[in-house]
Parts: structure tokens; sequence; C-alpha cells
């Protein structure tokens, strides 16, 4: 099984596009699980037509130790597992800890144990590493491979550099590795090879360019994603090649952080200070 999480900036499209490469894959016959780390919930209704899912943090709240595989993993489109993890009541707690808890009561619960056949594990992340507890699915060696979502806006890319100092530190303790960034494009001038460009000095790939497409508004609209809804779009297509080429990819690396000025100087270099 591969237990991979996708990091980025908030509103990047983190859970859209975690969903889309979800349904590629479960089209491929692959066997999916995802699991919602974001307090709003909402890294799978797109998957469960829009139904709203008891959380695993109110199921624990609720109904105590008592907590039933069924109570909290929900089969969506191609047979693929939802769960939300859910968040602390507001004020109250760390929801990096709240994730960790719900992540630990799945391991308990035996929802990753080989007679499920899981090929795969999502873990859909809420922003920015830069807080501890969002770092933990990394910290805990609870995800192995990352995927950052990333567009050519500078603080899309601000964010994706600090993950990657997240990934660093805690690559030798949890053995978490870098798989790519997945440009969601915000259709910045010159975004595709300015992208590529900064996955190349981190060390990594730029995995896919998904173009911005309002299918995707359309699909969301319905509750579907885009391959649910539009099979024969080119923005589905667009997604099973991401799914494709996840499933193919084989370059797992230690990223190495740019310091600021570098960062800023690409932005010069490709035009869009200018
Ligand atoms: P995150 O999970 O990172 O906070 P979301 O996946 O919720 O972000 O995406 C935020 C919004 O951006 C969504 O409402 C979605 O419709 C839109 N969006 C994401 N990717 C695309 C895209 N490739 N083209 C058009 N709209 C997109
Ligand atoms: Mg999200």
């Amino acid at each position: 099984m591969r237990k991979v999480a996708i990091y980025g900036k908030g509103g990047i499209g983190k859970s859209t596009t975690t969903q889309n490469t979800v349904a590629g894959l479960a089209e491929m016959k692959k066997n999916v699980m995802v699991v919602g780390c974001d307090p709003k919930a909402d890294s799978t209704r797109l998957l469960l037509g829009g139904m709203s899912q008891n959380t695993v943090l109110d199921t624990l709240r609720e109904e105590g130790e008592d907590v039933e595989l069924e109570d909290v993993c929900i089969p969506g489109y191609g047979n693929a597992t939802c769960v939300e993890s859910g968040g602390p009541e507001p004020g109250v707690g760390c929801a990096g800890r709240g994730i960790i808890t719900s992540i630990n009561l799945l391991e308990q619960l035996g929802a990753y144990k080989d007679d499920k056949e899981l090929d795969y594990v999502f873990y859909d992340v809420l922003g920015d590493v830069v807080c501890g507890g969002f770092a933990m699915p990394i910290r805990e060696g609870k995800a192995q491979e990352i995927y950052i979502v990333v567009s050519g806006e500078m603080m899309a890319m601000y964010a994706a550099n600090n993950i990657c100092k997240g990934i660093v530190k805690y690559a030798d303790a949890g053995g978490v590795r870098l798989g790519g960034l997945i440009c969601n494009s915000r259709n910045v001038d010159n975004e595709e090879p300015m992208i590529a460009e900064l996955a190349r000095r981190l060390g990594t790939r730029m995995i896919h360019f998904v173009p911005r497409d309002n299918q995707v508004q359309r699909a969301e609209i319905n509750r579907k994603t885009v391959i649910d809804f539009s099979p024969d779009h080119p923005q589905a297509e667009e997604y099973r090649t991401l799914a494709r080429k996840i499933d193919e990819n084989d370059n797992f690396i230690v990223p190495t952080p740019l310091p600021i000025e570098e960062l800023e100087q690409l932005l010069i270099e490709y035009g869009i200070a200018n």
C-alpha cells in the first residue's frame, strides 16, 4: 500500500485534485482510501455525491470508544473508501492532534489491514506545514510520499517551499519523501516553465500541469468529480493522466528548499515581477 499525502496552500485545489486523481485511480481498478485531514471535512464530498459524512472526531465524541469502521468509512465513487477526520471543537485543542487521533483509530480498527487489499491511501492535508500540528502525518511516519499542489502565484510557491522544509526536517526519522509538484494552473504568465524550474531546483519534478478549467466548477456544483460528471471532457483526461503518472512514479527524493531570495529571483526571471 502506498501512503500518499497531498499538501499545499489553502484554496490551491488539494481536495479537488485529490478526489479527481482518486477517481482516475479507481477507473484503473485501484483500491483507494481517502482520509480528509481538514477540519472543514470537505475532502470527500465529490466522491460521495455531496453526502455529508460523520467525521471520525465527531463519532468519537458521540459514541466514545465504541466506534466501528463502518461508522466512519463510507464507500464512494469507484468504491473508494472515504473518511473525514474532522476537527476538535472550535477553539479547543490542536487540529493536527485530531488528525493523528483519527489515523490511529483507523489503524486500530484495521482499516489498513491486508485483507482490505488497499493499493493507496491519500491524506488530503490542510494548509501550510509550518504549523506543527499539520506536519504530523509527515512527522509520525503516517505518509511516505508527498505531492505538493502549487501554482505560479507567489504565496503558493512560498508555501510549497515551506512544505519542502518540513519534509527535510522529518525525512530521516519518518522516511518521508517528495514525489513531485502538481501545478494546478491559475493562468499566471509563464507558469508551466516556472513551476518546472521550481521543481528542478527543489530536486524534484513537476509531475503534471493541470489546466484551469470551468468544467471543474460545473462538476463541483453537481457534487461530482470531473471524471464522474463528464468522462469525455478533456479535463477528465488531464486527471487520468495525473493518476497514471502518480501510479508510475518512481522519483522520490528529499527536497532542497530554496532561500527566499532565490525564490523571488525565480519570479523575476520568469517575468511576473516585471
Ligand atoms: P483546497 O482543498 O486546497 O483548499 P479546493 O480543492 O477546495 O482547495 O479548491 C478550491 C476551489 O478551486 C474549488 O472550489 C475548485 O472549484 C477550484 N479549482 C480547483 N482546481 C481547479 C481547476 N483546475 N480549474 C478550475 N477550478 C479549480
Ligand atoms: Mg481542501
